[in-house]
């Protein structure tokens, strides 16, 4: 196997990161690439604001999410779990016993490349791993590289060096980008959930209300809740809530908010879910003590409220996205259906589904919930009665 190995502080890790860390693994056709947050050096005074070791790993696994490998991206905590200084060199070994039969590449910006020969140990770095190092601006000349790579193969004839310009790469200095984020700027530059992450954890100076996000801040950390594989539904029901908001006549921007954090807890496992209901004191049936389809709606619902303010129309909306109820308002029935029928869903019906709730809204619901009724028939799964509510108290009305 070709292995890349990617170490940095990524305080926090940004567009330029992401970027890197693609091209890298495409043009040295890497079988994995390895992430690698480094510790810091016990004795260094940290600026206020400044992330947590586990913080920075958790930064550091939303933003290479966004890098398109999927399994084949990796971040791991051995440097940030060593006590004292951690040396490229020691973590290079460590990977080494690990991986004894593969070849290791080292992945590196331009001013590291450049200062390589100060590092602790070269010799031995060299001797475990080859060199990938990239220019992350245009202005890092193939000229500037050669002299370096030169001068590392006359010093250690054994080296393996592969240098490369990544073309569109983000020049993103972290440090520059730090300032900027303290100064409520450059969100931009980094990946939504990880910029959500940083304003929902007030890291870097930055200083969110919570309970009063604009939209566009609303965005990034209810994505930042998120597993990455659930991003495109959550902005896929987003996008069908507003529509179906404005078709009706629901107010659309409670519609984006109910929509964005509809499923913020669903990530969580049980028993996070259960603690979360405990300190939310959210009253949960036996049904959803045991299911986390079922559970999450109501556990999204109390963090909803606690964490993120939002009105009792809002919280009702994801309180009841999953088995619905009888009577719904009509944010509820938006939320219910736009979370069945969003652009990403694809199952036998779904089209004539969205007719419906295009058509007349309470059609389109009578006919969800007798499809989620009927597929649960189906696998003898037992029927949340609020469900088998909704559904009679809507064929009462129409009959
Ligand atoms: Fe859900
Ligand atoms: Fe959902």
């Amino acid at each position: 196997m070709k292995i890349g190995v990617y170490g940095g502080a990524f305080n926090p890790p940004h567009l330029g990161h992401i970027t890197a860390a693609r091209a890298v693994s495409g043009l040295l056709k890497l079988d994995k690439l390895l992430i690698i947050p480094t510790g810091h050096p016990p004795h260094k005074i940290l600026p206020p604001g400044s992330p947590t070791p586990e913080q920075r790993l958790e930064m550091t696994r939303l933003a290479m999410e966004q890098t398109g490998l999927g399994d084949k991206a990796e971040v791991l905590d051995l440097e940030l779990r060593r006590e004292g200084s951690s040396y490229t060199a020691d973590t290079l070994a460590c990977l080494k016993e690990k991986y004894p039969e593969d070849e290791l590449w080292l992945l590196m910006g331009t001013d590291m490349f450049l200062t390589f020969h100060t590092w602790h140990e070269p010799e031995r770095i060299l001797a475990s791993a080859g060199i990938a190092a990239f220019g992350r601006t245009e202005a890092d000349t193939e000229e500037l590289f050669s002299i370096q790579r030169d001068f590392l193969c006359r010093r250690h004839p054994q080296a393996r060096i592969f240098t490369l310009s990544i073309p569109g790469v983000v020049d993103v200095s972290s440090t520059e980008l730090r300032e900027r984020l303290a100064r409520g700027e450059g969100g931009g530059l980094l990946a939504p959930a990880v910029y959500g992450y940083i304003l929902r954890e007030k890291l870097y100076g930055t200083a969110a209300d919570l309970k009063n996000l604009p939209l566009e801040q609303l965005r990034p950390v209810a994505l930042s809740c998120l597993n990455h594989r659930r991003i495109p539904h959550v902005l896929g029901t987003e996008q069908e809530a507003v529509r179906l908001a404005e078709r009706w006549g629901a107010d659309a921007d409670k519609a984006r908010r109910a929509a964005l954090l509809h499923d913020c807890t669903k990530k969580l496992n049980l028993p996070e879910q259960l603690a979360l209901a405990e300190r939310f004191q959210v009253p949960l049936d036996e049904m959803e003590r045991r299911e986390i389809k079922l559970l999450h709606a109501k556990t999204g619902a109390g963090v909803a409220e606690a964490v993120f303010g939002t009105d009792g129309e809002i919280t009702d909306a994801i309180r009841w996205h999953t088995t619905g109820r009888g009577n719904m308002t009509l944010l509820e029935k938006v939320i219910y259906l736009a979370d069945y029928i969003e652009p990403n869903r694809d199952f036998p019906g779904v089209e004539e589904l969205r007719r419906a709730c295009y058509e007349d809204l309470d059609a389109g619901l009578l006919l969800g919930l007798e499809m989620t009724i009927g597929e649960m028939e189906g696998r003898n799964a037992p029927i949340h009665p609020k469900t088998l509510e909704a559904r009679d108290a809507l064929k009462g009305q129409r009959e």
